[in-house]
C-alpha cells in the first residue's frame, strides 16, 4: 500500500516535469512543484521499505524526505508569485529537525519522538507557507479564490497536527505510517486524496493566470500597455448612458503625434516603437486616475475624461501636448523631439449617438494638423 502512494506521487512529479518543459513564464514553479511531489514519492518509497532490520533511511530517512518536500512547494509557490525567495526560516527547522531524526535514529523505541518530530515539523512548515503566501495569492486572485487554492494546504495542517498531536499523547504506542491498522491506512488514503487535491490546486493557479493574461491581452494594447478600442467603446458607452441619464457630459481628447512617419523613415520601426511607447507613458502619468487612456491605433491616442466640460478639456489638452513636447522621448538609444496635435469635444445629451463626441474630436484633430500642428483645437457642438 505505501509504495503504491509512492508510484502515485511519481506520476505527479513526472507530470509537471512535463508541465515545465511546456510552460515558459511558470517553469521555476512547475520544476519545485515537481520536486515537491518526488521527494513525498521518496518519503513513500523509503517508508515502505521499513522491515525489522530498522534502516536508517527507512525511518529518519523519510521523515527528513517529507519535510524537505514542503521546502520544495514553498519555493515553487514563492517562483509563482514572483517573491524572491526567503526560506531562512523554513531551512532552520528543516536543519533542526535533519539533525534531531539523524541523532534519534532508526530504533524502535525512539518511533514516537521521530512521529512527533515529522508530523509537528510538517504542520509548522506548512503553517508557515499558508501565512507567508496568503497576501500575495489573495492580491492575484481575490479572497475567496486564495482560500479554495489553499485547501489543500489548511487541510494537511489539520491531518498532520492532528497525528502529532495523537503520538503526543500517547506515548506508549507507535504510530508509524508502516503499520496497518486502521489510523495509517486511513492517513495513507488522506495522503492520495491531498495530493491530487494538491495537484488541482497548481493547476487552478495557472489556468487562472493565463486566464487573466489572456482577458488583459483581450483589453489592452500590447505594445503601450494602454487600454484598446473594445475597452474605449465600453466606457464611452457607460458615460453615455449616465449623460442621459443625469446630464453629466464628458469629454474626449483625440491626440495624433505629428510627423511620425518621418520618425520611422529616419531611425527605423524599433525607434517607432520606442517612441510610441514613452508617449503612452506619459500620457498616462499626465492624465487623471479618472481619465482613461486608450490607443486607437498607429500613433493616435484618445483620452476619455468623464464629467468634464470644454474649457477643463481644453487645458487638460494643452498640458497632454506641453507634457510630450517638453522633453526628447529617450528611444532605442536616442534622443527625439516628438510633438502631437489633439481634437477636443464634448459629449451632449442631443448627439445622436455615443460617438459622436469621436467624431467631432477628429474632425478638430484635422484642423489643428491643417493649421500648423503642435495645437489644440475644440470641436464644434451642437
Ligand atoms: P501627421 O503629422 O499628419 O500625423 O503625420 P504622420 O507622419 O504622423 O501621419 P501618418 O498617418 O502619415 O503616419 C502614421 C505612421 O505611423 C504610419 C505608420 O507606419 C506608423 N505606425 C502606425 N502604427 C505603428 C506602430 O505600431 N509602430 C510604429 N513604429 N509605427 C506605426
Ligand atoms: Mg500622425
Ligand atoms: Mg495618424
Amino acid at each position: 500500500m505505501v509504495w503504491l502512494v509512492a508510484v502515485q506521487f511519481g506520476l505527479y512529479a513526472a507530470g509537471w516535469l512535463l508541465c515545465a518543459r511546456l510552460m515558459a513564464r511558470e517553469r521555476a514553479a512547475a520544476l519545485h512543484w515537481a520536486a515537491f511531489m518526488l521527494l513525498l514519492g521518496l518519503g513513500f518509497w523509503l517508508a515502505s521499505e521499513r522491515d525489522e532490520s530498522r534502516s536508517f533511511w527507512a525511518y529518519s530517512g523519510a521523515g527528513f524526505a517529507f519535510l524537505a518536500s514542503y521546502l520544495a512547494l514553498h519555493r515553487g509557490l514563492e517562483c509563482f508569485v514572483h517573491r524572491p525567495p526567503d526560506d531562512r526560516g523554513h531551512l532552520l527547522l528543516l536543519a533542526l529537525a535533519g539533525v534531531t531524526l539523524a541523532i534519534l535514529g532508526p530504533g524502535a523505541e525512539q518511533a514516537p519522538a521521530r512521529v512527533v518530530i515529522s508530523y509537528g515539523g510538517g504542520a509548522l512548515l506548512m503553517l508557515r507557507l499558508v501565512l507567508a503566501l496568503r497576501r500575495p495569492l489573495q492580491a492575484e486572485y481575490g479572497r475567496r479564490v486564495a482560500h479554495l487554492i489553499a485547501a489543500p494546504g489548511y487541510l494537511l495542517i489539520v491531518a498532520v497536527s492532528l497525528r502529532a498531536l495523537r503520538q503526543a499523547l500517547d506515548w506508549e504506542h507507535a504510530y508509524e505510517l508502516h503499520r496497518a491498522d486502521h489510523l495509517s491506512q486511513a492517513l495513507l488514503f488522506g495522503y492520495l486524496v491531498g495530493a491530487a487535491l494538491f495537484n488541482f490546486s497548481f493547476i487552478a493557479l495557472v489556468t487562472l493566470r493565463v486566464l487573466q493574461r489572456l482577458h488583459h491581452l483581450s483589453r489592452h494594447d500590447e505594445l503601450t500597455g494602454l487600454a484598446n478600442r473594445r475597452v474605449l467603446d465600453e466606457a464611452i458607452e457607460r458615460e453615455w448612458q449616465r449623460l442621459q441619464r443625469t446630464g453629466a457630459g464628458f469629454a474626449v481628447v483625440m491626440l495624433d503625434l505629428d510627423h511620425f512617419k518621418q520618425i520611422n523613415d529616419t531611425h527605423g520601426h524599433a525607434a517607432g516603437d520606442g517612441v510610441l511607447a514613452v508617449t503612452a507613458e506619459r500620457l498616462r502619468e499626465a492624465a487623471r486616475r479618472t481619465d482613461l487612456v486608450a490607443r486607437l491605433g498607429g500613433e493616435e491616442f484618445l483620452v476619455l475624461m468623464p464629467a468634464t466640460e470644454l474649457p477643463a478639456a481644453l487645458a487638460a489638452a494643452e498640458r497632454l501636448l506641453e507634457r510630450l513636447r517638453e522633453r526628447p522621448c529617450e528611444a532605442g538609444g536616442l534622443s527625439l523631439g516628438v510633438t502631437a496635435s489633439a481634437g477636443v469635444a464634448v459629449a451632449r445629451a442631443q448627439d445622436p449617438d455615443a460617438q459622436a463626441a469621436l467624431r467631432r474630436a477628429d474632425l478638430a484633430l484635422y484642423r489643428a494638423k491643417s493649421q500648423g500642428r503642435d495645437r489644440v483645437e475644440a470641436g464644434d457642438n451642437p
